[in-house]
């Protein structure tokens, strides 16, 4: 009967123990924007699958997380995090920027620019693939 309600308990417990983790991996800094002392929560990129995966979340702050989610609304500088994304070390911070980037394609050339200067090896490419909706 609650089986539903069980497992996304368990969904959450399992995804709130990556939490330490990505406190050491984002340093407690927003992964796409970089500001400190914000509140970061943890996002899933791209399709929820059943056993959540460490490799494809993000730690980051509620600005993120708006522009993110209604980014078709985003502003010009709503976008600014995109700088500081696209050079991150953490792959799937990188390949959420290209994601995002992609999806904003043409509409302002310092974002079309940043794509010309990413290097992409196959394992990003793997990412991206996985994550696209
Ligand atoms: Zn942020």
């Amino acid at each position: 009967m609650a089986r539903g309600y069980d497992e996304s308990k368990d969904r959450k417990n399992k995804i709130s123990l990556f939490g330490k983790t990505l406190v050491r991996r984002s340093k407690s800094t927003c992964e796409l924007c970089g500001e400190s002392g914000q509140k970061l929560n943890i996002f899933e990129v791209g399709k929820i699958e059943v056993e959540p995966d460490y490799e494809r979340c993000l730690h980051i702050c509620n600005t993120c997380m708006d522009t993110i989610d209604r980014l078709k609304k985003a502003k010009e500088n709503d976008l600014r995090f995109l700088n500081h994304a696209i050079w991150s070390e953490v792959n799937i911070v990188k390949a959420t920027a290209i994601d995002v980037i992609n999806q904003v394609e043409g509409k302002y050339s310092w974002i079309d620019d940043l794509l010309d200067m990413v290097y992409m090896d196959d394992e990003l490419k793997g990412i991206l693939d996985k994550i696209k909706k």
